[in-house]
């Protein structure tokens, strides 16, 4: 082999994997086991104390989800990454490593109709208080900063109305502040967008969505960007500080530029437990062999779709950031080249009763509450995700009573203009 580096595409059907060293296997096997064998007494002491890596027991990893977390790390261009059962928990743990009960924590406001419910619910209940920030304004990120501040979360496609956010502005703030920056990249996935490159510290995602791909298998997880310093400032115990859980080790001294991913595992998902199933790792590792593939037709289709929407009389606006006439539209040309990812959100004319009704005319289009599959989905944010919210806040999240959310497939796009055409002519 040459020393070029691996490009984007041969890194997602190769990165972290290897023929099976016993059997010869090419595809990563499902290691469906709970637990793994110790060499000898020692063998297992130094497992259990953190000296040596190795497996246990599947809570706390596995083979197959190793092979899972090693190449989104490689597609990220992070140091380690930590697969979860969920991109619910991926949040959890990653703010259990972060936060003590009474701290905060910056959110903006647009975000996935499930995590605004968790952030200020669940969240709460655990002391860890979301104060809400507007990614079109950057000074209010920076207005909500107190010296309790722990970390600042976004979206880099931010639900539902695919608005693109500016992740290079709000990481100064963070830096400044010397919080961590977590974005949550399900929307985009790394081939549309490397938060990274762009100043995140923490990557979080749903595999659910575009990374597996085929709306099959739930999953979470977390990439650490190797890139902050847990010490400075005394703010992160669980990261500077010696654990009484490991002999009093500190994490950041002992593994320097994964400490944050170690942490995740040994903190958060040892004792939270919402481990992988090694079965959906092997889904969601199939999945990702064709993301490039996959998320360039989504795009493309996306983009075909808005164009039609944005020229139809029944539609009263368009949010699509992909179209030039989008508000977002320049952030999506610095930020995602490829395509503005396939989510958006456009409104009817006639309100929120044409809005449940285009749902219950559409053939191929399926009415359900998921995004990031290979077929086409449509909801009403409105009468279903965002219906908690009050109207108020229903319109500042981007899901007032007249919007729609499609998340487009790999269809052909003729079919898809068509079944929108029939259902908003009939
Ligand atoms: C679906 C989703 C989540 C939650 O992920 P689950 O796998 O359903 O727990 C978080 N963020 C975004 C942007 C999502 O689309």
């Amino acid at each position: 082999m040459s020393d070029r580096l691996p490009g984007f595409s041969t890194l997602a059907v190769h990165a972290g994997a290897q023929p099976d060293p016993t059997t010869g296997a090419r595809a990563t096997p499902i290691y469906q086991t709970t637990s793994f064998v110790f060499n000898d007494a020692d063998h297992a002491a130094s497992l259990f104390g953190l000296q040596a890596f190795g497996n246990i027991y599947t809570r706390i990893g596995n083979p197959t989800n190793a092979v899972l977390e090693e190449r989104v790390a490689a597609l990220e261009g992070g140091t380690a990454a930590l697969a979860v059962a969920s991109g619910h928990a991926a949040q959890v743990v990653v703010l259990q490593q972060l936060l003590q009960p009474g701290d905060e924590f910056i959110a903006a406001r647009k975000l996935y109709g499930g995590s605004i419910n968790q952030f200020t619910h669940a969240f709460k209940s655990f002391g860890w208080n979301v104060v809400w920030a507007d990614s079109d304004d950057i000074a209010s990120f920076e207005r909500a900063i107190t010296p309790r501040t722990k970390a600042i979360f976004i979206e880099s496609i931010a639900n539902p109305g695919g608005s693109i956010t500016d992740i290079e502005a709000i990481s100064t703030v963070a830096r400044k502040a010397g919080v961590p920056l977590i974005v949550d990249n399900t929307l985009a996935s790394p081939y549309l967008i490397r938060p990274i490159d762009h100043g995140a510290d923490i990557v979080v995602h749903s595999l659910t969505k575009f990374l597996g791909g085929h709306g099959n298998s739930l999953g979470g997880i977390i990439v650490d960007a190797g890139t902050f310093d847990w010490s400075a400032g005394g703010k992160y115990p669980m990261l500077s500080e010696p654990r009484p859980e490991y002999h009093g080790i500190r994490l950041q001294e002992t593994f320097g530029n994964f400490a944050f991913a170690i942490a995740c595992r040994v903190l958060g998902l040892r004792d939270l437990g919402p481990a992988l199933s090694p079965f959906n790792a092997f889904m969601i590792l199939t999945g990702i062999e064709t993301l490039p593939l996959r998320m360039q037709k989504h795009c493309d289709n996306a983009k075909a779709v808005a164009e039609f929407l944005a020229g139809h009389p029944a539609v009263a606006s368009v949010s699509y950031a992909g179209l030039a006439s989008d508000k977002y539209n320049q952030l999506a040309r610095k930020y995602a080249p490829k395509g503005a990812g396939a989510v958006f959100t456009f409104s009817l004319k006639g309100g929120y009763d044409a809005g449940v009704s285009l749902v219950s005319k559409l053939q191929l289009f399926s009415h359900l509450a998921n995004v990031g599959d290979t077929r086409s989905l449509v909801i009403h944010p409105a009468s279903t995700t965002h219906s908690q919210l009050d109207d108020a806040a229903k319109v500042k999240s981007g899901a007032g009573p007249d919007v729609v959310r499609l998340s487009i497939g790999i269809e052909d796009k003729e079919d898809l203009i068509a079944d929108l055409e029939q259902a908003l002519g009939a």
